[in-house]
């Protein structure tokens, strides 16, 4: 029996992995502590609510009062933190949410896993931390080992989550990981991602805004495939480390979109270029080599079945779309 802490389970990633979790361990217990801001809905946990094994707490990880009673009282053997800010366009028009939620944020959880003890604390952070690659020379991936690079507002605030959670491991001996995956796509998405967003906008028949020439890179992960990474790493993973998480799907934005049209078969007039985001990363692609070698994860899923089953998702689920807009 474990007790598991999972930040940030009502939004897309977190979710998946609450399911997850219960679905494979029917003897650990969950707590999940979400803000429920406009990217969490608790229409996506419907099916777990009753579980015995499962409880929901309504609040934000940087309160530090409410963060602490809740480590005291549960006792937790776990902490993954999935809870974050994490829309670029967002960050772009308003990063001051981002320095609060993903870095106080993450200060206030290492603070209550040093005074209340855990076994584990795992940071779900991102590609993201190390900027970008060139278009032109796809020979080159980021491992554990690249520099460190951030180009927006929600990177730089990742980034430096990371290297608090990393300095709480060298100073006081906290047992933490750091996993830091590519693009997601999958179930309960929220659609102001690039994925959901073309699939919902082609299946109603609007504009399909692309950024730049969308010639951007994009290493795409099925959900399913970062879920089982992050359950291996707090098993298995070594204490003190970084993790890179990806599946070598890179696919340019212009390739997503024209393949999401072609399932639903749609005409390609529907894509609308529109002027490119500030500081847009032009390519970004991992090297999984270190949690393949080291711990013999390897992604299920290719990018082509994937997208085809998250299309017809969307599809089978107009009613979770539906309603997570609509608030
Ligand atoms: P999301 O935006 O879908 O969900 C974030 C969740 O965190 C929401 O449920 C939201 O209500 C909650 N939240 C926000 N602020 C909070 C706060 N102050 N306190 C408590 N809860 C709060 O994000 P996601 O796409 O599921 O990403 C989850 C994590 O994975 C993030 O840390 C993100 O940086 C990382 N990540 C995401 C991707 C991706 O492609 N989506 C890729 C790599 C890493």
């Amino acid at each position: 029996m474990k007790k598991i802490l999972i930040t940030g389970g009502a939004g897309f990633i977190g979710s998946n992995f609450v399911h997850y979790m219960l679905n494979k361990y029917l003897n650990y217990s969950i707590v999940n502590l979400d803000l429920l801001t406009y990217a969490g809905n608790l229409e996506t946990l419907k099916e777990v609510q009753d579980k015995p094994n499962y409880k929901f707490v309504r609040g934000d990880i940087s309160d530090r009062e409410h963060v602490y009673k809740l480590f005291e009282e549960e006792k937790f053997d776990i902490a993954v933190n999935f809870a974050a800010e994490s829309h670029v366009d967002r960050s772009v028009e308003n990063p001051q949410l981002f320095i609060q939620t993903n870095i106080i944020g993450t200060q206030v959880l290492l603070d209550a896993c040093r005074k209340y003890g855990i076994k584990r604390y795992h940071q779900v952070s991102t590609d993201e931390v190390y900027g970008d690659l060139p278009i032109d020379r796809r020979d080159l991936f980021f491992t554990e080992k690249s520099a460190i690079n951030p180009s927006s507002p929600y990177s730089a605030s990742k980034t430096a989550a990371d290297l608090l959670v990393n300095s709480y491991y060298r100073t006081y001996g906290l047992p933490t990981t750091i996993s830091r995956c590519s693009n997601n796509y999958g179930p309960y998405h929220f659609p102001e991602k690039l994925i959901p967003l073309m699939i919902l906008n082609a299946f109603e028949d609007k504009q399909l805004p692309v950024y730049g020439n969308g010639e951007n890179i994009r290493d795409w992960l099925h959900v399913y495939d970062h879920c089982t990474a992050v359950d291996l790493i707090i098993h298995k993973g070594k204490i003190g480390e970084v993790y890179n998480i990806g599946g070598h799907n890179e696919r340019s934005n212009i390739e997503v979109v024209k393949t999401i049209l072609n399932i639903l078969g749609k005409s390609e007039d529907l894509i609308s270029y529109v002027n490119d985001r500030p500081g847009h990363d032009l390519r970004y692609a991992i090297d999984p080599s270190k949690i393949e070698n080291e711990l013999g994860w390897k992604a299920k899923y290719d990018f082509d079945s994937g997208i085809k089953e998250t299309v017809k998702w969307y599809i089978e689920h107009e009613y979770w779309w539906k309603s997570v807009l609509s608030v």
